[in-house]
């Protein structure tokens, strides 16, 4: 046994770090623990920080908002004005508003850590989390091996989870009906991504654009993902990587009698890149090249459990569509770092006394998660041919704004669309386009009505549950 905490938050990621500042600012005894040694906070694996680094400005503004840190150089890289999304024939672009900035990742991490322990907090790196201590079916500490291999038990009042996507504390909590403890596998990304300097052989703002964050669909080179290239400060320097869905891998290479892998295809898409040329990793941080994955689904719908709150990829929080997870991993360290904080001072860390921080996630962040990943299901339903059709015809920009950041949007035109779309297969993605909206809005409903207590929850995620099931029997992965 080595100490009593009011809280423990394991892993020193930016939703850890966070976290915990969070919580010892309130005047908390908190314990900040990750496995990494002290330089490397928030090193997601052996391969590095494996991130693609690119965050709105608009998430970096809640966290000056809410703790007072602000962000500058070195930390944040490069400004970028938006996002830009290319159909896989190039023919077609959609610009998505909204500035923001390409990490340096670990200046990034190593600031927010520095936060929590300059907040109060006490920091233990070259810490293995094992798993959680659970005693009268509360969570009421965690074990596992410090920097010598010793067995060691921290115990306190709340725990805070944010391990990321392979967290050993969501996993082995107690069979329940409240945190899901099982991600599907085709809501996973498996991911590669680079830092490369490269020689800018000609000006093409499609594969390269120094001043905005690209995104490259190909259900080809990335099935059931995308490819992207985010510059980085230095002309020529770019984050350069893809993501693909593992059933739409499969799919793709029985029709192509390929084998490919995600790392065959991440070298094939730098390769097919055609104004960057002699790629040399950029390997600053030892950060140069790393393969993780990212989850792409709803955030878990229940984020506690008596003793315990989840935040950041442990909890399932990137972004359906994009994949980002920066800006709900900040959201959500902020948010569960005061709710522990408020339900210690209540002197009631029970699932109830906790179940404000789940309002308080699914109000700032999480209600529209749900309908995001409808709409990423019908996205990965789609062939090549049918996503440059889609992105030349079915939507206005705003349109396709709009649903990708999960609003739904009226499609007026639908009659009149109807009359002008030409081929059965292009008239029927339309027409399940059509469908996916209808249920993006039903998704939205239900989660504007998120349970205000635990009791309501079962029943409501029932609800939920039935129909991302029915939705996804309805829109198989169909890449080529
Ligand atoms: C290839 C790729 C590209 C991405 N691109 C983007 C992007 O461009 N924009 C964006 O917004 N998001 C992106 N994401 C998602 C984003 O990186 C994550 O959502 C974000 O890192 C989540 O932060 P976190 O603090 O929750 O978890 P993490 O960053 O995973 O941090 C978890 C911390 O816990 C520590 N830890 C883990 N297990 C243990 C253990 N057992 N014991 C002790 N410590 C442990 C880890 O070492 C780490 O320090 C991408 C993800 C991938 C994989």
């Amino acid at each position: 046994m080595a100490g009593n905490y009011d809280i423990i938050v394991a892993g020193a990621g930016m939703s850890g770090s966070l976290a915990a500042a969070g919580a010892a600012k309130r005047g908390h005894k908190v314990l900040l623990l990750d496995k990494n040694k002290p330089e490397e906070p928030g090193k997601k694996t052996n391969w590095g920080w494996v991130c693609g680094d690119a965050v709105a400005t608009s998430h970096l503004d809640f966290v000056s908002r809410h703790i007072g840190l602000n962000f500058g150089k070195p930390e944040l890289d490069v400004r970028v004005d938006g996002v830009i999304a290319y159909s896989p024939d190039m023919q077609t672009k959609i610009n998505f508003d909204g500035d923001g900035y390409v990490l340096d990742r670990p200046e990034f991490e190593r600031k927010t850590r520095d936060y929590a322990i300059k907040s109060g907090a006490e920091y233990i790196p070259q810490f293995d989390v094992e798993g959680p201590i659970i005693e009268n079916n509360y969570v009421v500490g965690v074990f596992g091996k410090d920097k010598d291999m010793r067995h060691t038990e921290f115990r306190a009042k709340a725990v805070v989870d944010a391990l990321g996507v392979a967290t050993t504390l969501r996993r082995r909590l107690p069979d329940g009906q409240f945190v899901d403890k099982v991600v599907d596998v085709d809501d996973l990304e498996s991911t590669g991504r680079f830092i490369y300097d490269c020689e800018v052989t000609q000006e093409d703002p499609r594969y390269y654009d120094p001043k905005n964050a690209l995104i490259h669909l190909n259900q080809n080179i990335s099935p059931g993902g995308y490819g992207w290239v985010f510059p980085k400060a230095q002309h020529g320097r770019v984050n350069i990587g893809i993501g693909v869905q593992k059933s739409s891998l499969e799919i793709r290479n029985a029709k192509f009698g390929k084998k490919d892998t995600l790392h065959t295809l991440i070298d094939e898409y730098v390769r097919s890149i055609p104004n960057l040329k002699n790629p040399k990793l950029f390997n600053k941080d030892n950060n140069g090249k790393g393969y993780w994955s990212v989850a792409v689904r709803r955030n878990i719908e229940c984020l506690v459990f008596n003793g315990y709150l989840g935040a950041g990829d442990s909890m399932a929080m990137p972004n359906p569509i994009s994949a980002g997870g920066i800006g709900p991993a900040l959201v959500a360290g902020i948010l569960s770092g005061e709710n522990a904080a408020k339900a210690v001072e209540n002197g009631d860390v029970s699932t109830k006394g906790l179940w404000q921080y789940n309002v308080d996630f699914n109000s700032e962040y999480g209600k529209k998660m749900a309908a995001m990943e409808a709409f990423r299901v019908y996205l990965q339903s789609l062939n090549n041919n049918l996503i440059n059709y889609g992105m030349a015809k079915f939507l206005s920009k705003k349109e396709a704004e709009d649903l990708a950041y999960g609003r739904t949007t009226e499609l007026s035109m639908v009659s009149k669309m109807m009359m002008v779309l030409q081929g059965a297969a292009n008239i029927s993605a339309f027409k399940n386009l059509v469908y996916t909206v209808k249920k993006m809005k039903m998704f939205n409903e239900l989660y504007a009505e998120y349970p205000a207590t635990p009791e309501a929850f079962p029943a409501w995620r029932e609800k939920v549950s039935k129909e991302i099931k029915d939705f996804k029997e309805k829109f198989k992965p169909n890449p080529i």
